[in-house]
């Protein structure tokens, strides 16, 4: 469903989309505090992308659009 040939994929060729693919939201040291202590939502400093399958990291981005949507 939408996916293009440039869609980045995991060894196991899993793209963004994949039920086993979760982004992981990575935050810097203060906004660690802030979402985790006082129950601030902030947007990640970047988003990881990892196959629950192969554990690999196939994905990284600091796209701020696509930050807002892992808000
Ligand atoms: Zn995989």
């Amino acid at each position: 469903m939408g996916e293009s040939p440039a869609e980045p994929r995991c060894s196991c060729g899993h793209g963004r989309g994949h039920v086993m693919v979760s982004p992981e939201p990575e935050y810097s040291g203060w906004q660690t505090f802030v979402v985790f202590f006082m129950g601030v939502t902030a947007p990640p400093k970047s988003l990881s992308y990892r196959c629950r399958v192969c554990r690999e990291v196939f994905f990284k981005t600091t796209d701020p659009e696509e930050l807002r949507n892992h808000t």
